[in-house]
């Protein structure tokens, strides 16, 4: 159940009776940039980002509140071939959402024309009774003859209300996707108070941080291998936060690798987190790093629910 409602005096009051509301699900295959588009229309960090598939593993609320109404973004783990169980959860949690929204975001990715992967997402499609907008991300990087043969390589698979070409990187066109956005929805309540950007919790949000520095400083299979748990979170003080996590590897190596010659990994993917969670608490945060080897966690069905991993408790 995720349309939990919160007032909307404070709206309301400014005379907007005609606010608009609604959920919008993202889905497509991992790497397209949905994560990076939610973000950018959030203006804050909702979701880790990385060049790495399979980043999101979680489904997240991304919230937009404007003076039209409020857009609940459900960003997604990518549609893929699973291989392990955290595989199938994270398709699972993709699918399930497609049935959640009030208009889906397909979103694809401008340079790679369409493929076989796109098949089954466009056989899920198919079924949906909402609205879908072809989304089509990274124009930055192709010219626009090129930009119209990817899109009729896509139109011709699969009909749907609109396209609509963006660049999430370079905020292009993402005011014509808001607009078109608000068109497609129904008046109605806010979900969430004005000023929430997330329905997750700080210490979410930290665990995140922590993985994400963890992805973009190590290779290989080292990303696809780490799950970070915030285990102590708590106020040490006026704007002082200590904040105790673990990050879990499925292999001895793996835990070399992160800790680094003579720590200097570790250190400084400590240095990163705890800056950027300085900067979205606007508070002093001690960081207080741990690492521990869980072994193939990701098919370990006690593992992945102690890491919050579970359809159940959605
Ligand atoms: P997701 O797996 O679909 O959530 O994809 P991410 O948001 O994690 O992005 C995957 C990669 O694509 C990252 O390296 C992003 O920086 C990059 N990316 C996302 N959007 C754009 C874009 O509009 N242009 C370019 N050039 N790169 C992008
Ligand atoms: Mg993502």
């Amino acid at each position: 159940m995720i349309r939990s409602m919160y007032g909307h005096q404070a709206i309301m009051q400014k005379g907007k009776i005609f606010l608009k509301s609604g959920f919008v699900s993202i889905i497509g295959r991992p790497n397209v940039g949905k994560s990076t588009l939610v973000n950018a229309i959030v203006g804050e960090k909702v979701a880790i980002v990385s060049n790495k598939p399979q980043t999101t593993r979680q489904r997240l609320q991304g919230i937009y509140t404007s003076e039209n109404g409020q857009i609940v973004f459900l960003d997604t783990p990518g549609i893929h071939k699973p291989h392990h169980r955290l595989g199938e959860y994270m398709v699972d949690v993709s699918t399930r959402s497609l049935e959640e929204g009030d208009l889906i975001y397909y979103l694809v990715d401008a340079t790679k024309p369409f493929g076989s992967g796109e098949q089954f997402i466009i056989d899920q499609l198919q079924n949906v009774k909402v609205p879908v907008f072809l989304v089509v991300n990274k124009v930055d990087l192709l010219d626009k003859e090129e930009l119209d043969r990817v899109i009729s390589s896509y139109t011709r698979h699969f009909q749907c209300k609109e396209v609509i070409p963006v660049s999430a990187l370079n905020h292009t066109n993402l005011e014509k996707l808001l607009h078109d956005t608000f068109a497609c929805l129904s008046k109605g309540p806010l979900y969430y108070p004005e000023d929430h950007y997330t329905d997750q919790p700080m210490s979410f949000l930290s665990a995140e941080i922590i993985r994400e520095k963890t992805l973009q400083l190590t290779r290989d299979e080292v990303p696809h291998s780490v799950a970070v748990k915030v285990e102590d979170f708590c106020e040490q003080g006026e704007n002082r936060w200590y904040i105790r996590a673990t990050i879990y590897t499925e292999r001895d190596s793996q835990k070399g690798i992160i800790i680094g010659r003579n720590g200097q990994m570790l250190k400084k993917i400590g240095e990163l987190a705890r800056k950027d969670i300085e900067t979205i608490m606007g508070a002093k945060v001690y960081l207080d790093l741990w690492i521990k080897v869980r072994k193939n966690w990701r098919d370990n069905e006690a593992n992945l629910k102690q890491l919050g991993f579970s359809l159940e408790d959605r």
